[in-house]
């Protein structure tokens, strides 16, 4: 097959994914489009979608958390800065021109066959990023090689192999579910105490929110996310640290004991049982009852950079809520299919 025949083969199925098939399906639904876009863009270069898909969401989130980035226009948040774009050497950093960008060795792709490589544009930004991964293989390890040169950061390359998992195992993208930590009908009480000065092992800062509860009680996962890390801490016992698909690590300390049924590597949902609220921790492995039973919960953000504490309270408030909400809907949608009789006997049939 000529080359002429495949660019324009490939420009058909992308225009194809990207216009008509979405304009067929009102209302718009984001998240549906998007996945024809990954999932097209794998037929085409045979880089799996779940790993298109982490990477758009990684760079979405990175967006959101840094103000000096601009808010995407299209459905693609993927921004390949305009020398990666253009090529190293080439004098003209905002070059569209394919073939005068593949010279410098750039990055950038034309996808919708209108003659430019456009960074702003959904198919153009998506495919030539795709190109670049299956530059370096196919598989989870090519795959981690190709984000480790372009983002030349471990935890970049991490949360998106990460996510790529949550995607894979989930088969969808609409993934915005988040459940309390502690199941609502338990009895729990917390107040904001991110901050606060902690005393044991020097002057640390309060990095979390501290949910009392009772022994025992499950701790539940808050999100889609991946189980990263098990084990034991000295401050904070036995723990587990689970990631979302924002860039936010939570970390679930003091349990007294683990789901057996979960390990490292997992794809956990919002509500899936992960532990049970202990007092473990400031001492070595097994050490429990230096203080009351509590689930300290504590959330981090990486920026594309750096790692930090945020303080979760605020999110609490608002996953308490949602999962009320979605309780009080599940109980509304079980008394609908109850039968609209009572078998219960009355005294006399009225006649
Ligand atoms: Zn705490």
């Amino acid at each position: 097959m000529g080359k002429k025949i495949l660019t324009s083969w490939i420009t058909l199925c992308l225009v194809l994914v990207a216009f008509r098939i979405p304009a067929e399906a009102a209302p718009s639904n984001p998240e549906r489009e998007r996945l024809l876009l990954y999932q097209g863009m794998e037929a085409i270069t045979g880089v799996p979608w779940p790993y298109l898909a982490a990477v758009d969401q990684y760079e979405r989130n990175l967006r959101r958390l840094n103000k000096d980035l601009p808010e995407e226009k299209g459905l693609i948040a993927i921004h390949i800065p305009p020398r990666r774009w253009s090529g190293p050497f080439n004098p003209d950093p905002e070059d569209k021109v394919p073939a005068s960008i593949q010279f410098f060795g750039g990055m950038g792709r034309d996808a919708d066959g209108d003659g430019k490589a456009d960074p702003e544009n959904d198919l153009d930004a998506l495919y030539s990023f795709a190109r670049y991964l299956a530059g370096f293989g196919r598989t989870r390890d090519d795959i981690r090689i190709g984000l480790w040169k372009y983002y030349r950061h471990p935890v970049a390359v991490d949360i998106i192999t990460h996510m790529a998992r949550i995607y894979e195992t989930m088969g969808k993208l609409d993934l915005e579910e988040h459940h309390f930590p502690i199941p609502l009908h338990y009895n729990y009480t917390y107040r904001s105490t991110w901050g606060d000065r902690r005393g044991w092992g020097g002057l640390r800062i309060h990095e979390g929110t501290d949910i009392f509860a009772d022994y025992g009680t499950p701790v539940l996962s808050t999100c889609y996310g991946y189980v990263e890390l098990m084990g034991w801490n000295r401050y904070g016992g036995w723990r587990i640290g689970i990631r979302d698909l924002h860039n936010n690590y939570h970390y679930y300390g003091h349990l007294n004991g683990f789901n057996k049924e979960i390990k490292q590597g997992d794809v956990v949902k919002p509500g899936t049982v992960i532990g049970y609220v202990g007092s473990s921790g400031y001492g070595p492995p097994g050490t429990a009852g230096k203080f009351p039973p509590h689930l300290h919960f504590g959330l981090y953000t990486f920026n594309g950079s750096t790692t930090y504490s945020v303080d979760p309270y605020p999110r609490l408030r608002a996953w308490e809520r949602e999962t009320r909400k979605r309780l009080k809907e599940q109980q509304k949608q079980k008394q609908k299919a109850r039968p609209g009789w009572l078998p219960v006997p009355t005294q006399a049939v009225p006649r």
